[in-house]
């Protein structure tokens, strides 16, 4: 159950409240709200006065639920960049999947500049899948991140891999990443909770759509309100392609979650070639946001180059998505 205070309550008795009710308590809108198992479907008369409004729940899709608030969150980055209900705005965040040099991550800036895309994301700490791969440059590749900020006015997005660079990552960067290889990981989630930067949970592609969101309600009942959710492809028997995007979750989500919707077809299917059909339908869904990689040279990329697109096919990909999102009553922002 989530229970929204009365105004007048203070921390103090909120705490006590939490406590009584095994609740997690968090601030909402100037008030405290406390979010109790699902299992509490009914309150006792004695938190009448202290109870304005309560929602039950079937499970512990609890915060993330329509049920609580009834239209997308919205989160603001910039005067210029909102994902979320409030606009009808997809986003589009590019970048190469690593930072490899200044060098080539000041080239990706430049590209976001020339075409109006204000978000950059490339890893500084990368989750590979073998250990004799490149695991990325760490806070030197965070601090190029930060250079690429303040020379070219671009918010920056990067993956926390695990514990030990948690608070670095979330010092540096405009929007947190939680992983697909991270998802459960609750040390990163409760850390992103304590956080209020807006956090980009990706699904893990072995997870089911009710733990993917799940595993958003450690970040928010932390009390950061701030959460995206990220489709990048789930494994199947189809090894044709790297994953299979899973765009019937992301019509149950869009039906019944609050969180905005960032679609990753990049690292969905894994090659190049399918990366433009493949946004082009992300954006016709609707979604709040597409996530693209994209490289100077992709065939030298330390990681993904068989996924990232050339500057030459990432803009015109860019191009082709303002009429589909058009078509819809959208807008690339
Ligand atoms: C990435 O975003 O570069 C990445 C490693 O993605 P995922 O966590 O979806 O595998
Ligand atoms: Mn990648």
């Amino acid at each position: 159950m989530i229970i929204k205070l009365k105004p007048d309550v203070d921390s103090v008795k909120a705490a006590e409240l939490g406590k009584e009710l095994e609740a997690f308590a968090i601030k909402e809108n100037g008030g405290y709200v406390l979010i109790t198992p699902n299992k509490l479907k009914k309150l006792e008369d004695k938190y009448a006065p202290f109870a304005d409004t309560n929602y039950v729940f079937d499970d512990d899709i609890q915060l993330a639920s329509r049920k609580y608030k009834k239209d997308v969150r919205s989160i603001r980055l910039s005067d210029n960049i909102t994902i979320g209900s409030a606009t009808n705005n997809t986003v589009v965040i590019t970048g190469p999947c690593s930072v490899e040099s200044e060098e080539q991550i000041e080239q990706a800036a430049q590209l976001c500049v020339k075409l109006g895309v204000g978000i950059l994301r490339a890893g500084a700490y990368k989750p590979r899948t073998s250990p004799y791969t490149f695991q990325g440059m760490g806070i030197e590749g965070l601090r190029l991140l930060a250079k690429m900020r303040e020379k070219y006015g671009l918010k920056i997005i990067t993956e926390i891999r695990d514990s030990t660079h948690v608070a670095d990552v979330i010092e540096y960067a405009d929007i947190l990443q939680i992983g697909a290889k991270s998802m459960y990981d609750h040390g990163i989630l409760k850390a992103c909770g304590k956080s209020n930067k807006p956090t980009l949970l990706k699904r893990g592609f072995g997870t089911t759509l009710q733990e993917f969101v799940q595993a958003a309600e450690f970040i928010l009942s932390g009390g950061n309100a701030n959460v995206m959710l990220c489709e990048r492809g789930i494994r199947t028997f189809e090894t044709k392609t790297r994953f299979t995007l899973d765009l019937c979750g992301v019509a149950y989500l869009k039906q019944f979650t609050n969180l905005p919707i960032v679609l990753d077809p990049s690292h969905a299917i894994g090659y190049a070639y399918g990366v433009p059909d493949l946004a082009r339908a992300c954006v016709a869904m609707g979604v709040d946001g597409v996530l693209i990689e994209t490289h100077p040279n992709p065939a030298v990329a330390k990681s993904d180059a068989s996924q990232q697109l050339n500057f030459e096919e990432f803009t015109s990909l860019y191009k082709s998505l303002h009429p589909v999102a058009q078509a819809i009553g959208r807008k690339i922002v």
